[in-house]
Protein backbone atom coordinates (compact mmCIF):
# COMPACT_ATOMS: atom_id res chain seq x y z
CA UNK A 1 0.00 0.00 0.00
CA UNK A 2 1.23 3.40 -0.59
CA UNK A 3 1.12 6.23 1.81
CA UNK A 4 -0.66 9.24 0.82
CA UNK A 5 1.78 12.29 0.47
CA UNK A 6 0.34 14.82 2.63
CA UNK A 7 3.03 18.03 2.76
CA UNK A 8 3.89 17.58 6.70
CA UNK A 9 4.92 14.22 7.32
CA UNK A 10 8.14 13.91 5.59
CA UNK A 11 11.27 16.21 5.06
CA UNK A 12 13.35 15.75 2.50
CA UNK A 13 17.00 16.81 1.75
CA UNK A 14 18.33 18.27 -1.39
CA UNK A 15 21.82 19.89 -1.41
CA UNK A 16 22.30 23.60 -3.22
CA UNK A 17 23.44 21.76 -6.34
CA UNK A 18 20.36 19.80 -6.76
CA UNK A 19 18.72 22.74 -7.52
CA UNK A 20 18.41 24.30 -11.04
CA UNK A 21 16.10 27.17 -10.99
CA UNK A 22 12.42 26.09 -9.85
CA UNK A 23 13.16 22.44 -10.37
CA UNK A 24 15.02 20.63 -8.23
CA UNK A 25 16.36 16.80 -8.07
CA UNK A 26 16.23 14.09 -5.37
CA UNK A 27 19.70 11.74 -5.01
CA UNK A 28 20.71 8.78 -3.75
CA UNK A 29 18.79 7.84 -0.61
CA UNK A 30 16.33 10.34 -0.50
CA UNK A 31 15.41 9.78 -4.40
CA UNK A 32 14.91 5.59 -2.86
CA UNK A 33 12.45 7.07 0.01
CA UNK A 34 10.25 9.14 -2.27
CA UNK A 35 9.90 6.26 -5.04
CA UNK A 36 10.47 3.30 -3.20
CA UNK A 37 9.20 3.63 0.49
CA UNK A 38 7.01 6.24 0.36
CA UNK A 39 6.19 5.41 -3.45
CA UNK A 40 4.95 8.70 -4.14
CA UNK A 41 3.43 9.72 -7.80
CA UNK A 42 3.83 12.53 -10.25
CA UNK A 43 2.01 15.17 -8.61
CA UNK A 44 2.52 14.28 -4.88
CA UNK A 45 3.67 17.30 -3.33
CA UNK A 46 6.75 17.15 -0.68
CA UNK A 47 8.69 19.42 1.66
CA UNK A 48 12.32 20.10 0.71
CA UNK A 49 15.13 21.45 2.80
CA UNK A 50 18.67 22.47 1.64
CA UNK A 51 20.60 22.23 4.83
CA UNK A 52 21.63 26.49 4.91
CA UNK A 53 17.62 27.43 5.62
CA UNK A 54 16.21 27.21 2.57
CA UNK A 55 12.81 24.99 2.66
CA UNK A 56 10.47 24.12 -0.92
CA UNK A 57 7.38 22.83 -1.13
CA UNK A 58 7.51 20.91 -4.59
CA UNK A 59 5.15 19.45 -6.99
CA UNK A 60 6.80 16.26 -7.87
CA UNK A 61 6.91 15.75 -12.10
CA UNK A 62 8.98 12.99 -12.71
CA UNK A 63 9.54 9.69 -11.16
CA UNK A 64 11.47 7.42 -13.20
CA UNK A 65 13.89 4.83 -12.02
CA UNK A 66 16.68 6.79 -9.66
CA UNK A 67 14.91 10.14 -11.39
CA UNK A 68 13.16 11.77 -8.78
CA UNK A 69 11.98 15.55 -9.86
CA UNK A 70 10.13 18.01 -9.04
CA UNK A 71 8.85 21.91 -9.40
CA UNK A 72 9.27 24.42 -6.88
CA UNK A 73 5.43 25.95 -5.51
CA UNK A 74 6.88 27.83 -2.76
CA UNK A 75 9.69 28.38 -0.70
CA UNK A 76 10.59 29.74 2.58
CA UNK A 77 13.20 30.71 4.83
CA UNK A 78 14.42 29.11 8.25
CA UNK A 79 11.58 26.72 8.65
CA UNK A 80 12.33 25.29 11.84
CA UNK A 81 14.72 27.73 13.23
CA UNK A 82 15.38 29.51 16.44
CA UNK A 83 15.83 33.15 16.56
CA UNK A 84 18.62 32.55 18.95
CA UNK A 85 22.37 31.98 17.21
CA UNK A 86 23.82 29.57 19.70
CA UNK A 87 27.45 28.38 19.43
CA UNK A 88 28.05 25.01 21.36
CA UNK A 89 31.68 24.37 22.04
CA UNK A 90 32.37 21.02 23.63
CA UNK A 91 35.48 19.09 24.00
CA UNK A 92 36.23 16.10 23.17
CA UNK A 93 34.84 12.87 23.82
CA UNK A 94 36.25 9.12 23.62
CA UNK A 95 32.52 7.98 23.38
CA UNK A 96 31.55 7.92 19.57
CA UNK A 97 27.95 7.33 20.57
CA UNK A 98 27.66 10.43 23.28
CA UNK A 99 29.64 12.47 20.46
CA UNK A 100 26.76 11.78 18.36
CA UNK A 101 24.10 12.17 20.46
CA UNK A 102 25.49 15.47 21.54
CA UNK A 103 25.31 16.14 17.38
CA UNK A 104 22.15 14.70 17.20
CA UNK A 105 20.37 16.23 20.10
CA UNK A 106 21.98 19.95 19.50
CA UNK A 107 20.24 19.66 16.35
CA UNK A 108 17.24 18.79 17.77
CA UNK A 109 17.10 21.52 20.27
CA UNK A 110 18.18 24.35 17.42
CA UNK A 111 22.09 25.02 17.68
CA UNK A 112 23.62 26.65 15.03
CA UNK A 113 27.13 25.76 15.26
CA UNK A 114 29.01 23.09 17.15
CA UNK A 115 32.82 23.38 17.75
CA UNK A 116 34.81 20.38 19.13
CA UNK A 117 38.09 21.39 21.63
CA UNK A 118 40.58 20.66 22.35
CA UNK A 119 41.45 21.42 26.25
CA UNK A 120 44.08 20.10 28.50
CA UNK A 121 41.87 16.98 29.81
CA UNK A 122 40.13 16.37 26.42
CA UNK A 123 39.88 12.73 25.65
CA UNK A 124 39.63 12.59 21.97
CA UNK A 125 39.35 15.44 19.78
CA UNK A 126 38.85 13.94 16.24
CA UNK A 127 35.60 15.08 13.79
CA UNK A 128 34.64 12.60 11.31
CA UNK A 129 32.77 15.58 9.54
CA UNK A 130 31.25 13.80 6.94
CA UNK A 131 29.72 11.37 9.14
CA UNK A 132 28.44 13.44 11.55
CA UNK A 133 27.35 16.02 8.86
CA UNK A 134 25.11 12.85 7.38
CA UNK A 135 23.98 12.07 11.06
CA UNK A 136 22.90 16.02 11.74
CA UNK A 137 21.61 16.04 8.40
CA UNK A 138 19.33 13.04 9.59
CA UNK A 139 18.29 14.99 12.62
CA UNK A 140 17.13 18.11 10.83
CA UNK A 141 15.05 16.16 8.64
CA UNK A 142 13.58 14.42 11.58
CA UNK A 143 12.84 17.91 13.68
CA UNK A 144 11.66 20.06 10.98
CA UNK A 145 14.47 22.24 10.58
CA UNK A 146 16.03 23.83 7.21
CA UNK A 147 19.72 24.19 8.67
CA UNK A 148 22.66 21.93 9.32
CA UNK A 149 24.49 23.20 12.16
CA UNK A 150 27.92 23.97 11.13
CA UNK A 151 30.34 21.32 12.45
CA UNK A 152 34.09 22.74 12.83
CA UNK A 153 37.40 21.58 14.85
CA UNK A 154 38.94 20.37 16.92
CA UNK A 155 40.27 23.94 17.98
CA UNK A 156 42.67 24.60 20.66
CA UNK A 157 41.28 26.16 23.70
CA UNK A 158 42.84 29.57 23.60
CA UNK A 159 42.28 29.63 19.56
CA UNK A 160 39.04 29.44 20.24
CA UNK A 161 38.40 31.51 23.24
CA UNK A 162 40.22 34.44 21.29
CA UNK A 163 38.22 34.45 18.20
CA UNK A 164 34.93 34.01 20.42
CA UNK A 165 32.52 36.67 19.09
CA UNK A 166 29.64 36.07 19.81
CA UNK A 167 27.32 38.84 22.19
CA UNK A 168 27.25 36.60 25.45
CA UNK A 169 29.76 34.45 25.61
CA UNK A 170 28.95 31.33 29.15
CA UNK A 171 31.65 28.74 29.91
CA UNK A 172 30.02 25.72 31.60
CA UNK A 173 32.03 25.18 35.07
CA UNK A 174 30.71 22.07 37.57
CA UNK A 175 28.76 23.81 40.34
CA UNK A 176 31.17 26.39 40.65
CA UNK A 177 29.63 28.50 38.06
CA UNK A 178 28.99 32.19 39.25
CA UNK A 179 24.95 31.94 37.62
CA UNK A 180 22.51 29.65 36.26
CA UNK A 181 22.02 30.07 32.47
CA UNK A 182 18.74 31.79 33.02
CA UNK A 183 20.02 34.23 35.48
CA UNK A 184 23.15 35.27 33.14
CA UNK A 185 21.07 35.87 30.23
CA UNK A 186 18.76 38.77 29.30
CA UNK A 187 15.92 37.76 27.65
CA UNK A 188 16.62 39.67 23.95
CA UNK A 189 20.00 37.54 23.87
CA UNK A 190 20.33 36.52 20.39
CA UNK A 191 23.79 35.61 19.92
CA UNK A 192 25.60 33.11 22.75
CA UNK A 193 28.35 30.91 22.43
CA UNK A 194 28.74 27.83 25.33
CA UNK A 195 31.76 26.33 26.32
CA UNK A 196 31.30 22.70 27.75
CA UNK A 197 34.22 20.75 29.43
CA UNK A 198 35.37 17.23 28.78
CA UNK A 199 34.93 14.48 31.72
CA UNK A 200 38.20 15.08 33.58
CA UNK A 201 36.13 19.43 33.48
CA UNK A 202 38.45 22.12 32.24
CA UNK A 203 41.17 23.14 34.32
CA UNK A 204 41.60 26.21 36.59
CA UNK A 205 43.93 28.01 34.36
CA UNK A 206 41.57 27.22 31.68
CA UNK A 207 38.61 28.78 33.39
CA UNK A 208 41.04 31.71 34.03
CA UNK A 209 41.79 32.14 30.41
CA UNK A 210 37.97 32.24 29.33
CA UNK A 211 36.84 34.60 31.95
CA UNK A 212 39.50 36.62 30.50
CA UNK A 213 38.11 36.79 27.00
CA UNK A 214 35.06 37.64 28.30
CA UNK A 215 32.83 34.50 29.16
CA UNK A 216 30.96 34.21 32.05
CA UNK A 217 31.12 30.86 34.41
CA UNK A 218 27.44 29.67 34.94
CA UNK A 219 26.27 26.60 36.66
CA UNK A 220 23.76 23.91 35.45
CA UNK A 221 22.59 23.26 39.12
CA UNK A 222 24.59 20.91 42.15
CA UNK A 223 24.60 17.83 40.46
CA UNK A 224 28.10 16.87 38.05
CA UNK A 225 26.76 16.17 34.29
CA UNK A 226 27.95 14.25 31.92
CA UNK A 227 29.66 16.10 29.14
CA UNK A 228 26.82 14.87 26.85
CA UNK A 229 24.14 15.68 29.46
CA UNK A 230 25.71 19.27 30.21
CA UNK A 231 25.56 20.13 26.48
CA UNK A 232 21.72 19.58 25.76
CA UNK A 233 20.71 21.73 29.05
CA UNK A 234 22.85 24.04 28.45
CA UNK A 235 21.52 24.55 25.09
CA UNK A 236 18.38 24.10 25.94
CA UNK A 237 17.96 26.63 28.65
CA UNK A 238 19.71 29.17 26.05
CA UNK A 239 17.15 28.51 23.39
CA UNK A 240 14.32 28.51 25.87
CA UNK A 241 14.66 31.83 27.53
CA UNK A 242 14.22 33.03 23.60
CA UNK A 243 11.02 31.60 22.94
CA UNK A 244 8.33 33.68 24.53
N1 LIG B 1 35.52 16.01 36.37
C1 LIG B 1 34.79 17.16 36.71
C2 LIG B 1 33.40 17.11 36.10
C3 LIG B 1 33.37 17.31 34.64
S1 LIG B 1 31.75 17.24 34.02
C4 LIG B 1 34.71 17.20 38.22
O1 LIG B 1 35.03 16.23 38.84
O2 LIG B 1 34.31 18.22 38.76
C5 LIG B 1 32.03 17.71 32.34
C6 LIG B 1 31.73 19.13 32.00
O3 LIG B 1 30.33 19.32 32.05
C7 LIG B 1 32.33 20.19 32.89
O4 LIG B 1 33.62 20.56 32.48
C8 LIG B 1 31.34 21.33 32.74
O5 LIG B 1 31.64 22.09 31.58
C9 LIG B 1 30.02 20.60 32.54
N2 LIG B 1 29.24 20.43 33.77
C10 LIG B 1 28.88 19.27 34.35
N3 LIG B 1 28.11 19.48 35.43
C11 LIG B 1 27.98 20.82 35.52
C12 LIG B 1 27.29 21.69 36.44
N4 LIG B 1 26.60 21.23 37.46
N5 LIG B 1 27.39 23.01 36.22
C13 LIG B 1 28.11 23.52 35.19
N6 LIG B 1 28.77 22.75 34.32
C14 LIG B 1 28.71 21.43 34.48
Amino acid sequence: MRSKSAPGTTFFFAAPDDFDGAVVSLRDDEAHHASRVLRLRTGDEIQIVDGMGGWYRVMLDKLDGGVVRGSIIERRLGVGESSTYVHLAVAGLKSRSRFDMILEKATELGVSRVTVLDTQRAERARVDVDRSTRLMRAAMKQCKRSRIPLLEGPVGLSEFLSGAEASRKLVCHNGDGDVSIPNALDASDRDVTIAVGPEGGFANDEIDLAIARGFQSVHLGPRRLRTETACLVACSAILMTGIA
